[in-house]
């Protein structure tokens, strides 16, 4: 009935989150409100944990795709279940830090870093840098050269695998502009460059081959690709490349078209081929990380808002319009994504209406989503959407000088702020 695990309908008739009635959060907290099942998210951490530990003996790593969620709170719980992070900018790495995560363990990512990201890269230790091209290795060299320091790198390939997702999320082929291309020999002259440089540590290679993916192979041949391209290193030039990043993109459901495959058979297959592949070309099993967002924190969150008016508009559609929208969630205008959405106040009723879902800002584009069956929906009501914990806060805008919305973890049947919601003077503070 729901597409998260997590999401109930109690004696009331309304949606409960984690066990927590979502109307009296509505209205504890206001509205929109981006709510977040802490032990849903917990669950993930371990269901992915356990199947690294189990399927590669214990030499693997999951790192946390912080883009997808980012907040002190989120790293603190990734840091409890012994998860690493992947970060993309210096604001994400600086949440990292202030944390308290433990830099070892962080991948640091991003196809055009600043000297500045660089450097505080450097002084904090990063585990893994993962350089996207020859100019950032030489400048990284530098920089670390100048802080007498080595720094440890992974390299991004691009393994030429197409996805089957959406043309916009989709980055393993080779018109992307992530990585180093292994077709034209780029990749192999970065190698060998980067064994050259004295402050420059080669520890890995790493890809990502998109997102909302919901097939094993796209995953087990793009394993594939790269350990044939480290057995390719280790010939050519004697190196051994010991750790594989294999990057993020487990599909979740959104909608109850959505299939997902469950972690443990993905870990299982491709475990499976890496150490096939690891014989075949008799080389060693390297050390593999794994860098999950979506599916980590997607189906842990949901977004409430409170309805203001229904528009019927006869022979054409019927616009149910919300105190939020593309500020608070602008995936479908981005790429027409899917939600499931429901009237929380009328979660039993039967979904007998077809509505145009529209947030408040002042574009005609500004929709949640169009054909969405929902209960039948009047002012006041508290309308929720399903499967937004990933890239929606995280890709939360201030356009129209909308002030981001509060999120709020629950737990244990109790519930938490843990970023609050932006004041007017929020909206202010950065203007002369
Ligand atoms: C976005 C991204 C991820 C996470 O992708 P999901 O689809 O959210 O799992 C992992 N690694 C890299 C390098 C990314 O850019």
């Amino acid at each position: 009935m729901f597409v998260s695990e997590n999401l109930n309908v109690n004696e009331k008739g309304n949606l409960t989150i984690g066990g927590v009635d979502t109307v009296e959060l509505a209205k504890e907290y206001g509205t929109p409100l981006y709510v977040m099942d802490e032990e849903l998210i917990r669950k993930h951490c371990r269901s992915f944990k356990n199947s690294i530990d189990k399927f590669y003996g214990g030499k693997g790593l999951v790192c946390y795709a912080s883009k997808s969620f980012c907040c002190l709170e989120m790293c603190r719980v990734m840091k409890d279940e012994g998860i690493g992070l992947d970060v993309v900018s210096i604001g994400e790495l600086y949440t990292a830090v202030k944390a308290g995560a433990d830099c070892e363990n962080i991948c640091f990512h991003g196809n055009n870093k600043t000297d500045e990201e660089l450097e505080y890269a450097v002084d904090m230790k990063v585990g893994r840098i993962i350089v996207d091209n020859i100019f950032e290795l030489e400048r990284l060299d530098r920089i670390s050269k100048e802080k007498g320091t080595v720094a440890n790198i992974m390299f991004r390939i691009k393994p030429g695998i197409d996805a089957h997702t959406h043309d916009f999320v989709r980055t393993g082929q080779i018109d992307s502009k992530f990585g180093f291309a292994l077709e034209t020999g780029e990749a192999m002259e970065a190698v060998n460059k980067a064994i050259s440089c004295k402050n420059i540590h080669l520890k890995g290679l790493h890809c990502h081959i998109g997102s909302q993916i919901f097939d094993i192979d796209p995953f087990v041949e793009a394993a594939k690709v790269m350990l044939k391209f480290i057995a390719d290193i280790k010939k050519s030039t004697g190196f051994t490349v010991s750790e594989l990043n294999l990057g993020g993109g487990f599909g979740i459901m959104y909608t109850e078209n959505d299939d997902p495959v469950p972690y443990e058979n993905y870990m299982e297959k491709v475990s499976a081929a890496v150490a096939d592949t690891c014989s075949e070309y008799g080389i060693e099993q390297p050390f593999i990380l794994i860098e999950p967002g979506r599916s980590m924190a997607g189906p842990a969150g949901i977004t409430l808002y409170t309805c203001g008016g229904v528009k019927h508009i006869p022979g054409i559609r019927t616009y149910v319009s919300v105190d939020g929208g593309m500020t608070d969630n602008p995936r479908y205008a981005l790429y027409q994504s899917k939600y499931d959405a429901l009237v929380a106040n009328k979660a039993s009723q039967p979904k007998d209406s077809v509505v145009t879902i529209a947030g408040k800002c002042c574009e005609s584009g500004d929709l949640i989503g169009e054909g969405m069956s929902i209960q039948e929906a009047a002012p006041g009501d508290i309308i929720a959407v399903c499967a937004t914990g990933a890239y929606n806060y995280s890709m939360a805008s201030n356009y129209n000088r909308v002030g981001k919305p509060a999120v709020v973890f629950v737990k244990d049947g109790g519930s938490k702020v843990v970023v609050k919601r932006e004041t007017l003077d929020d909206i202010i503070r950065n203007d002369i």
